[in-house]
């Protein structure tokens, strides 16, 4: 079977050429870096943006007549950038730009982790940037043990179903040791209990603030006014870092990762770290970075507990296995 192995060109009618052309630079070469050449074919100008994968062709079309997404033909161009915060950051680079590009947004509906900002150009033809989500860099890594199923928008791949009786458990990464925290370090918790999960191959490691498109290392962030993960779920408060830059949208994002993870697993237990703005289940940092905590929890765990998920910290251990027990009871029944 021959594989297409990318998109080569893409050619867009434009009715002003020179108009077409001042909102294209700043698209595509001021704010995604494609270059630019130009060319005549016929007699007709064309104007190429280029990037290593492939070329956006601006030619002039042969009717005025507007662009019409419902009509036969393209319905909307979509642009895949590589994060999250790529998608925060081009969206404004848009807007500080003159263009009218809708403030990056989270669209859970598509897929957990769907982030977007929309626009039109100046024909009418509609314009997407979206991050590489995770459901396409698991449908591109692993495409030839992918089933048929792995072909829709955003959940399609089959969900794992836990052996009978024993319930998966979702912890914290860095818990395990994993160096998924702001400065590199992992934070292993060696206490029995987990080492017996380990050893029972139940226990899913996750890290919402990396699958929510954050590098390691990274600056540390706290909720703002130290409000509780439900908060900034519900679009009142922000998690800032130090530095005052906003990283709600990459928390908010590792949190439907989170979720939608634990109900592909049909998970109902998580174990996640105390004190975290993402993970913490007791207590956060009151927002001030001067080291106080306060009773509340992270974006994630708030998440996960209003999915019905129990959620403990790696000093209740013993309530979580006592719970899992009755789960394990109950199933059994
Ligand atoms: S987000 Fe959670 S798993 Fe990731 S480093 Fe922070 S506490 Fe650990």
């Amino acid at each position: 079977m021959t594989d297409v192995i990318g998109i080569d060109h893409i050619y867009i009618t434009v009715t002003d050429l020179q108009r077409s052309e001042s909102f294209y630079d700043r698209v595509l070469k001021d704010t995604l870096g494609f270059r630019k050449n130009t060319f005549v074919l016929g007699s007709d100008a064309h104007i190429q943006y280029f990037n290593r994968h492939f070329g956006y062709v601006l030619r002039p079309s042969r009717s005025s007549q507007a662009h019409d997404p419902y009509s036969p033909g393209l319905h909307h161009f979509c642009f895949r950038v590589d994060s999250i915060a790529d998608v925060v950051s081009v969206a404004n680079r848009l807007r500080a730009s003159g263009i009218e590009a809708s403030e990056a947004a989270h669209f859970p509906d598509y897929a957990p982790d769907y982030w977007a900002t929309f626009f039109n150009d100046p024909d009418g033809v509609r314009l997407e940037v979206t991050n590489y989500r995770q459901e396409r860099r698991d449908r591109h890594d692993n495409w030839n043990t992918l089933g048929q199923a792995a072909a829709g928008n955003g959940e399609s791949m089959e969900p794992t179903v836990p052996a009978p009786g024993r319930q998966p458990i979702l912890v914290s990464a860095c818990l395990l040791g994993e160096p998924v925290r702001y400065n590199g370090t992992g934070m292993r918790c060696d206490d029995a209990i987990l080492r017996r999960w380990l050893d029972e191959g139940r226990v899913v490691p996750f890290c919402p603030e990396v699958a929510g498109g954050l590098p390691v290392p990274r600056l540390s962030a706290e909720i703002s006014t130290g409000a509780g993960g439900a908060k900034v779920l519900a679009g009142e408060h922000r998690v800032r870092a130090t530095d005052g830059q906003d990283f709600t949208p990459q928390f908010v994002a590792g949190a439907h990762l989170a979720l939608a993870e634990a109900q592909r697993r049909n998970i109902r237990v998580a174990i996640l770290k105390e004190g975290s703005p993402s993970c913490g289940s007791g207590q956060i940092y009151d927002g001030t970075f001067s080291g106080q905590r306060i009773p509340g929890s992270g974006v994630t765990a708030a998440l996960l507990r209003s999915a019905g998920i129990a959620v403990f910290s790696e000093e209740q251990l013993a309530d979580a296995s006592a719970l899992l027990m009755r789960l394990e009871a109950e199933i059994a029944d």
